[in-house]
């Protein structure tokens, strides 16, 4: 049985702050069912993230690393024209594109050299609480591991394995679903691209290496849904917005076999903590990929996490409602923005996909602030 005062379940962005954020003052175990990291979407970093590198000790080691930066957005959204709009004036300078399986091992080792154990791959069996105490067991490709640990942190993204086990539920806000693919691309660094069409939108950026992604969204429930599913009528769509079409052309997109299908819906924790544990990043809340907060809200809520935690393990009552609050402030702040970005491109609002967005970004102008 090994003792720890932490148990994160996640190594992904959320789980790594949680754990390189406690490691250097309380032993803290991390649980990932995956061997290796493997390739996915998610790679535009707000300029923002500048402040928790710093924060975290972490900005002279991130900004030595090989990503590229990003300048600002281009946007076809609300009319045909393309519009750019640029970081110069963000106090926080240049975001960044990511080489996100770079990213993701980097936080992990960050966490692992200030002390946290990391068990990769190790499936959670069972887990129960005696008193003040949760016991955990793990099965590793050794055999059965069981550890002891006072508070557990639920940091494994939307499935939000801890937290459903101990009974709170995940509330959809919608039916977003992503089809992505990566491919070679030379060129046009800097911008993130996002197209709307009639079934939803169209986002594509590039990758370091001379890499690009492109990615189409919509609602799992409507026809276009086999666009965002199928490869091939994906790259056929794609050379009918009008322009991704051109960007792709100009910068001589090859894709490759690395590609994916993914769940893109907004949704949230119901409760999103408990006596003795908390969920942190996408088990907590999270975003529809038009915001691009979501690695973001990963390292934030989980550095919120780690203080929680901190003090919930020094008797201090507080800790955890206080987190509880900030949670609800951020999914009540995003829920506004969102429904107003959505609410902006009307050119298609009869269509499904829009009718819906629209309609929520009625209520939302009309509801009462909380
Ligand atoms: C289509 C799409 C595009 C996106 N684009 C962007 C973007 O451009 N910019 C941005 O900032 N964000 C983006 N995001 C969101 C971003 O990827 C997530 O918010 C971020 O990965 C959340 O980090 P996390 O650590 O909370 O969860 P995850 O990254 O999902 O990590 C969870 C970890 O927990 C592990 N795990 C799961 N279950 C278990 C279990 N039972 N036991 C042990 N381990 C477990 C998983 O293997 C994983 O390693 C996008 C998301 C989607 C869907």
């Amino acid at each position: 049985m090994i003792e720890a005062d932490v148990i994160v379940v996640g190594a992904g962005p959320a789980g790594s702050t949680v754990a390189l954020n406690l490691a250097p003052t309380r032993r803290v175990i991390m649980i990932e069912r995956l061997p290796d990291i493997p390739p996915r979407i998610g790679e535009s970093l707000v300029p923002a993230a500048r402040r928790l590198f710093a924060d975290m000790g972490l900005w002279r080691s991130f900004e030595a690393e090989p990503h590229s930066p990003c300048y600002g957005n281009r946007s076809v959204w609300g009319s045909n024209e393309a519009v750019d709009n640029d970081f110069l004036r963000d106090l926080d300078g240049h975001g960044w594109h990511l080489d996100r399986g770079r990213f993701d091992a980097w936080l992990r080792v960050a966490a692992v050299s200030r002390g946290a154990r990391l068990f990769a791959p190790a499936q959670l069996a069972d887990i129960e609480r005696s008193g003040e105490t949760w016991r955990v067991s793990v099965t590793t490709p050794t055999g059965m591991v069981g550890m002891t640990a006072r508070f557990l942190i639920d940091a494994g993204g939307r499935a939000a394995p801890i937290a459903r086990r101990l009974g709170a539920r995940r509330r959809r806000h919608d039916r977003l679903v992503c089809g992505w693919i990566h491919g070679a691309a030379s060129g046009s660094k800097g911008l993130t691209f996002i197209e709307a069409v009639e079934d939803g939108w169209w986002y594509s950026a590039p990758l370091p290496n001379e890499r690009r992604v492109v990615a189409f969204h919509t609602d799992a429930d409507l026809a276009s849904a086999h666009i965002a599913r199928d490869r091939q009528e994906m790259l056929r769509r794609a050379t009918s917005a009008a322009h991704l079409s051109e960007l792709l052309e100009s910068v001589a997109f090859a894709p490759d076999q690395v590609s994916g299908f993914t769940a893109a819906h907004s949704s949230h924790l119901a409760p999103c903590m408990g006596d003795g544990w908390l969920a942190a990043g996408d088990a907590a809340i999270n975003f529809d990929p038009l915001s691009s907060q979501g690695l973001f809200n990963a390292m934030y809520t989980g550095l919120a996490a780690a203080e929680a935690a901190d003090r919930y393990l020094s008797e201090s009552i507080d800790g955890l409602s206080d987190y509880e609050r900030s949670i609800t402030g951020i999914r009540t702040a995003y829920a506004e923005r969102l429904a107003f970005w959505y609410g902006t491109e009307t050119r298609w609002k009869e269509g499904a996909f829009w009718r819906r967005r629209v309609d929520e970004s009625a209520r939302a102008t009309h509801a009462p602030r909380r």
